[in-house]
């Protein structure tokens, strides 16, 4: 089976394999040299001179390390997608005064927005998704960090790149981000389980002025483990082996190659929908690197769709939530190849020969 789905994506073989080395005591040498290794290496996909954290949890866990570790109080959540609204619920579920910066789902964050919400009030922090895996948007994070740094210096920005980090370039330190993050099964073609938090040092400095932080994701715990190249519990060593292999594989390919890839699928894969009459949801300029969500105008049942595409060993995924057969999306990340793509696009064609032309 050949997965365009948006996570989790297939994993080549000889990553699951790595996954199978015998266990470590995870207080060793042995293993302290693999952990320090697949974080050091982790640096160069984020850009970044920092550090990586590698958590045994999935992406929606650092959405909550986030609130938790930077903000006392005043969250600013910019919402345009289902992930964007998870992050909002997410700070007040944790008892966080989180305030929504909400734009219609068909456009992306508009930084001039965020600087005029900044210039109003003060806030500890700004949440922002940069790949809506909802939308298939690419929000204006450089953009976005440019506003935040320039009207409020002090303000701490997270982004969620869990379904775009490995796929399109995001230069944490030179763009002026306070956290970064990603999980495992999305861009970095791993199975699920980790997820990656790369920190600032301005961003631990704030969180040592933030009361009840939690246990398990203080970032200033962590870090204390870290630089003992380990971490406070038990880490989830099977992915961890995998991701130091992986990492391999991906560095060897070259990042810029990678984001090269990733590009040129989600071109074809775009320029197909127009040539189809099909529509993409979001604007040219803004248009996800790694998935593409298409409008389902013509009402294919996208249940048929997917069961027509199993049975040639591929499937594609419906819309996410509100957008649940209003559109479909074509991820086109990981280790898919732009060979994949043209056999799922020849599928998409032989699907669409059999509706009866209404
Ligand atoms: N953020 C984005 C943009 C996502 O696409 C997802 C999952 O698809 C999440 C957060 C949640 O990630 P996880 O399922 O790894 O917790």
């Amino acid at each position: 089976m050949r997965m365009f789905v948006p996570g989790p994506v297939d994993v080549p073989p000889d990553v699951l394999q790595a996954q199978t080395q015998p266990m470590l005591p995870h207080r060793s040498k042995e293993y302290e040299e693999i952990h320090r290794r697949a974080a050091e290496k982790a640096k160069q996909v984020f850009f970044t001179q920092f550090r990586v954290f590698l958590f045994a949890a999935t992406g929606t866990g650092i959405q909550e390390a986030a609130v938790r570790n930077f903000a006392n109080r005043r969250v600013l959540s910019c919402v345009n997608g289902a992930f964007g609204e998870r992050w909002y619920e997410v700070a007040v579920t944790n008892g966080k005064e989180a305030e929504k910066l909400e734009f219609p789902w068909e456009q992306p964050v508009d930084p001039q927005r965020v600087a005029d919400a900044l210039r109003q009030k003060p806030y500890e922090v700004v949440t922002i998704v940069h790949n809506e895996t909802s939308t298939g948007m690419q929000n204006p994070v450089r953009e976005v960090a440019e506003a935040v740094r320039q009207v409020s210096p002090e303000t701490i920005l997270c982004v969620d790149a869990v379904s775009s980090l490995g796929g399109a370039k995001i230069e944490m330190d030179a763009w002026g981000i306070d956290l970064l993050f990603t999980s495992s099964q999305k861009c970095l073609a791993l199975p699920p389980g980790l997820a990656l938090a790369a920190v600032s040092d301005r961003a631990l400095e704030k969180a040592k002025q933030v009361e009840q932080r939690g246990w398990y994701f203080d970032f200033l715990r962590m870090e204390k483990h870290r630089l003992k190249d380990s971490t406070p519990a038990t880490p989830a060593m099977s992915l961890i082996f995998a991701l130091d292999y992986q990492l391999d594989r991906i560095l060897a390919e070259g990042l810029e190659n990678r984001f090269a890839r990733h590009s040129r699928m989600a071109r074809r894969v775009q320029e197909w929908a127009e040539a189809q009459g099909l529509e993409v949801f979001a604007p040219p300029g803004y248009r996800s690197q790694t998935v593409t969500t298409i409008r389902n105008r013509e009402g294919w049942d996208v249940a048929a769709l997917n069961a027509f595409l199993k049975e040639r060993g591929m499937r594609i995924a419906n819309g996410y939530g509100a957008l649940k057969n209003v559109t479909f999306r074509i991820a086109h990340m990981g280790e898919t190849q732009p060979s994949d793509i043209e056999d799922l696009l020849q599928a998409m064609e032989a699907f669409r020969a059999t509706i009866p032309v209404r």
